[in-house]
């Protein structure tokens, strides 16, 4: 049986949408995806039932309300109503040990989410010079390197200590919680990647791997492997449970 991802959503002028590259590197590793819309944060624990793993995908800034800052003057667009609902899932998928695999805004909505802090923009706020990590290259061509933390879970899943990855992003982690270990890094320090310890599967990067993975980058595959094969073990233990 394949695993059921649910996957986090945005708005656009009125209409629900979704990069199709995070449908289709689910479907790729072998999930199948399903999209959480907005308005069912009061419903998350009963909605995650349902599913058996929770993709936190990329998309505006998360209010800085929600790490007791004031908006910088240049945080980019946000939408209170995502970070409402993300939030909510997030919190009742690590209560169910549920894997999760935030990407872009999403490293920075788990990282929020429990008592993190962000720099609202890079470019303004960083205290080194920072590289470009708003890349105007093609979504899917890698642009900056990474240094991999030997032994964690993406590491494993990558086999690589250092590799090349595309960029989009023009906020980064600042303070994090002592809960995740931070796996990777830019050259300038800012940090690429994160999991939990002793989690069955929580890992955020700050890049965008479903577009290298449709693009056929084995790295960016093998990454999007590691967290089904995440899923499915939840979903095997979890009909243990219930049988
Ligand atoms: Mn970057």
């Amino acid at each position: 049986m394949k695993p059921i991802i649910g996957i986090t959503m945005t708005t656009n002028n009125g209409q629900y949408c979704i990069n199709e590259a995070y449908v289709k590197s689910v479907l790729q590793a072998g999930g199948i995806p399903v999209n959480i819309p907005f308005g069912v944060e009061s419903d998350a624990e009963q909605l995650l039932e349902g599913i058996d793993g929770l993709l936190l995908t990329g998309g505006v800034d998360v209010h800085p309300h929600f790490f007791d800052e004031e908006p910088h003057i240049n945080i980019g667009d946000i939408m209170l109503e995502r970070d409402e609902v993300e939030l909510e899932l997030t919190e009742a998928a690590l209560k169910k040990t549920m894997p999760i695999f935030g990407i872009c805004r999403g490293i920075q909505l788990l990282n929020v989410a429990l008592g993190g802090t962000l720099y609202q923009d890079i470019n303004s706020q960083y205290e080194h010079t920072p590289i470009l990590h708003k890349q105007n290259a093609r979504r899917k061509e890698a642009s900056h390197y990474i240094e991999i933390t030997k032994g964690s879970k993406l590491h494993e899943s990558i086999g690589k200590e250092k590799i090349a990855v595309n960029s989009f992003h023009h906020q980064a982690l600042k303070k994090v919680p002592d809960i995740f270990e931070i796996t990777a890094k830019a050259s300038d320090g800012i940090i690429e990647a994160f999991e939990i310890k002793d989690y069955p599967y929580c890992v955020g990067v700050q890049w965008h791997p479903e577009e290298m993975a449709i693009a056929g980058d084995e790295h960016a595959k093998n990454l999007f492997k590691s967290f089904i094969d995440a899923c499915v073990a939840n979903k095997q233990q979890n009909a243990t449970v219930v049988s």
